[in-house]
């Protein structure tokens, strides 16, 4: 058996073959200046533009490159795990493969590591490479996320991170399907640093989450930690029943004090379709809940493997 790497680094690849040649000189360049040997675990998640075909290559002429297939897309998060329930490091470095985390920030992170931190972040100081509508709709929704759930996600985190060997064993177990990794990787615990960077632009291509991906993202993230959306059914029906409670005296008292007791068709009509709204709201977050829970009941692998290159033969999760 091979000795096991001091460095892991996992990187997702989801149709990114035009950044992946660049992506593969610039962490090249990194891994020659670490202290150690370096495994560079590559994730194809279901790609369908030849990135598979690029890594491949990479792995056969690079021994420290090994490749990981799914057997269809499974999202970003899955990739990550995936990367991280093969990694053998001692630290353990996930990072994207668009080149939007430089990867010349390994080495800062790996300084903390050794400094005795466990978990370093990289925060982002700036977000150069990123439109206001994705810096507007992220700074709203760590904000949110903040208010709803107890843990303190550093604002501003992505999923560009090391982790010690002991963090990347705990999250090993967390198997749950619908995974907010930045989340679960603080609510591991340990002990945890920052450390800041310039978030770049992507270096090709486009960003592959969608409107509906984010979303999705979002509400992974909130409802994993918090179930304060759920109480808020309750929250809701009080402060109506509350309006109700008023409204009978005040009613009874305009009847007796001759005014006009019925303000006709249009209030009853908006009064009925704003708690109907609301009922259908909240029945709709019930929903979001419930339909996760029917998915971790459902126990199905987290991800399938078509293929994997340059592991070790005992490596099969
Ligand atoms: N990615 C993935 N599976 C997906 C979507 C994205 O593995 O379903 C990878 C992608 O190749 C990249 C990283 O995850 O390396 C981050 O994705 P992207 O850059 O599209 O997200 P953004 O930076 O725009 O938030
Ligand atoms: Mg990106």
């Amino acid at each position: 058996m091979m000795n096991s790497p001091k460095y892991s680094i996992v990187a997702p690849v989801y149709n990114e073959s035009e950044s992946l040649p660049e992506f593969y000189r610039r962490i090249s360049e990194v891994i020659g200046r670490l202290d150690g040997d370096v495994e560079l675990i590559l994730v194809d998640d279901g790609s369908s533009d030849g990135s598979l075909a690029l890594m491949r290559d990479l792995q056969a002429r690079d021994s420290s490159v090994r490749v990981l297939s799914f057997s269809r897309n499974f999202g970003h998060q899955v990739a990550i795990t995936a990367g991280i329930d093969f990694a053998r490091g001692d630290a353990v470095v996930v990072t994207d493969a668009d080149l939007q985390d430089p990867p010349e920030v390994i080495p800062d992170l790996v300084a903390e590591w050794k400094l005795g931190a466990q978990i370093v972040l990289a925060v982002r100081s700036g977000r150069t490479g990123e439109s206001w509508f994705k810096r507007v709709t992220a700074a709203l929704f760590y904000r949110l996320i903040d208010r709803l759930t107890d843990l303190q996600i550093p604002k501003d985190s992505g999923d560009f991170r090391l982790m010690d060997r002991k963090v990347v064993d705990a999250l090993c177990k967390v198997r749950e399907h619908h995974r907010f990794m930045r989340g679960l990787s603080v609510w591991v615990g340990f002990k945890r640093t920052e450390v800041q960077y310039v978030r770049q632009a992507r270096f090709a291509g486009r960003s592959k989450y969608p409107l509906r991906s984010m979303l999705r993202f979002a509400t992974d993230g909130i409802t994993s930690f918090s179930h304060v959306p759920l109480q808020l059914a309750m929250t809701l029906g009080f402060v109506f029943a509350g309006i109700a409670i008023l409204g009978v005296p005040a009613i009874v008292a305009l009847r007796f004090s001759g005014g006009r007791e019925f303000f006709g068709q249009a209030t009853t009509l908006v009064s009925v379709l704003l708690l109907g709204g609301v009922q259908l709201i909240c029945l709709g977050i019930v929903g979001e809940y419930l339909g996760r829970i029917y998915n971790e009941v459902k126990r199905r692998p987290l991800y399938l493997i078509s293929g994997k290159w340059g592991f070790e033969a005992d490596q099969d999760d």
